[in-house]
């Protein structure tokens, strides 16, 4: 059975990535999603500071939200077997679509089981080959994925080069295509950077296209409430895409907001959407409360500033080469790839839980641990993550 040419081949490739170092390894978890954690290390269950999740806001363990989750479970059941359109929309769908599109400011939204859903959902029912679409070259895997799936004729931008992004305008304006969409990441994950929206807007204007930003590393976060990275600049993207999966609980949905025929449309005809099982009722339930909470949480958003300006200052002040920024996303670089994992596991045995990001997920010699602030972190925690960083840094020669 295993003598199959294919399973040679894909052992041979699997060789190839341990032996480049690109192997990636699941840490097992034993403890609710939290500030600290609980691992499996050396045998046994050990504590550990955890600063790789993307719960910014620290709602992942929040009791209110697992109250208003197991309640739901007692009232609607488990799930829905079944997709939305045949016999899977509860009340409670509705209401969260409701509350979505209240909170980020558009007509309406529509629910995906995942972001990553709603990315390859949202482009193929609006576009077709007379279209275009402009993208970001950092933009995220799904939206890329999104695009591949979509007739539209595609053009690429150097990330966050508004010169490029003109001249791809009058490139794609020059076949005259019915329609534009320009796709950007609100906050580009590996980096932390935050994207021009101003200058996006602007420019989205001046050619008739409309704007989509994929609001996943910004929800809850940046803007008033955490609107995100549009409403950061006192400015509106057409389309938003985004996740309950980071800060607005940690569980998992995805969600499209927009302006009304865009969500008809989609409900009408976007694949993942159409094609999935409905979200199961206790993550509506879950995440309701946690847009709430996520709304009048401008205290866990001020303990998550400070969070990050302290962090960002400790590392500095050891000698850690970070790039800039005021996001919670704190890249700590390291260049090679053997040594962002040499320096992750350093940490995991000294009780800091990081993780090393190296190529293809960034570019070559741009490897780094990608530390993320949370609010459910507390200051003694962050000065014990801090000097666990300083000696690992020293014993693997990083910093002086
Ligand atoms: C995390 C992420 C996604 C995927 O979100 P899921 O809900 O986990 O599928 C999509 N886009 C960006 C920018 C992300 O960071």
């Amino acid at each position: 059975m295993t003598d199959k040419t294919i399973y040679r081949r894909l052992r041979a490739e699997l060789e190839a990535l341990e032996q480049e170092d690109l192997y990636k390894r699941e840490r097992i978890i034993t403890s609710p999603q939290s500030g600290e954690i609980r691992v499996a290390l050396d045998g046994k269950e050990q504590p550990i500071i955890n600063l790789c999740a993307n719960n910014y806001l620290g709602l992942a363990d929040h009791p209110d939200i697992i109250a208003a989750a197991k309640a739901t479970m007692d009232e609607y059941g488990y799930g829905m077997a079944s997709v939305r359109f045949i016999c899977g929309t509860l009340d409670l769908h509705r209401e969260l679509e409701s509350a979505i599109a209240n909170y980020l400011e558009t007509d309406d939204a529509i629910l995906f089981s995942a972001a990553f859903d709603a990315n390859g959902g949202v482009f193929e029912p609006l576009l077709t080959a007379e279209d275009a679409i402009i993208s970001d070259s950092l933009n995220h895997a799904s939206i890329i994925d999104g695009i591949r799936l979509c007739k539209a004729k595609r053009y690429r931008f150097e990330n966050s080069d508004m010169t490029d992004l003109r001249a791809k305008l009058e490139e794609a304006a020059s076949a005259a295509p019915r329609s534009i969409v320009i796709a950007t990441d609100g906050v580009f994950s590996m980096d932390g950077y935050v994207a021009n929206i101003p200058e996006l807007r602007r420019l989205a204007d001046a050619y008739d296209a409309l704007l989509l930003v994929d609001d996943c590393h910004a929800t809850g976060i940046l803007g008033p409430e955490g609107r995100g990275t549009a409403a950061h600049f006192g400015l509106r993207a057409d389309i938003i895409t985004g996740t309950l999966g980071k800060s607005l609980g940690g569980a998992a949905g995805g969600f499209v907001a927009a302006a009304q025929p865009v969500i008809d449309l989609l409900r009408q005809r976007s694949r993942p959407y159409l094609f999935s099982n409905a979200l199961p009722p206790m993550l509506a339930g879950g995440a309701l409360k946690a847009i709430a909470l996520a709304r009048a949480g401008d205290d866990l958003r001020e303990k998550l500033s400070q969070n990050t300006q302290r962090f960002r200052s400790g590392l500095r002040g050891a000698g850690f080469r970070l790039l800039d920024g005021e996001h919670p996303i704190i890249p700590v670089m390291l260049d090679e790839a053997r040594l962002a994992q040499d320096f992750a596991n350093r940490l995991y045995e000294l009780g800091v839980y990081v993780s090393g990001f190296f190529y293809p997920v960034v570019p070559m010699g741009k490897a780094r641990i990608r530390v993320q602030m949370s609010a459910a972190l507390s200051s003694e925690q962050l000065e014990h993550a801090i000097v666990v960083f300083t000696r690992a840094g020293r014993e693997l020669g990083v910093i002086a």
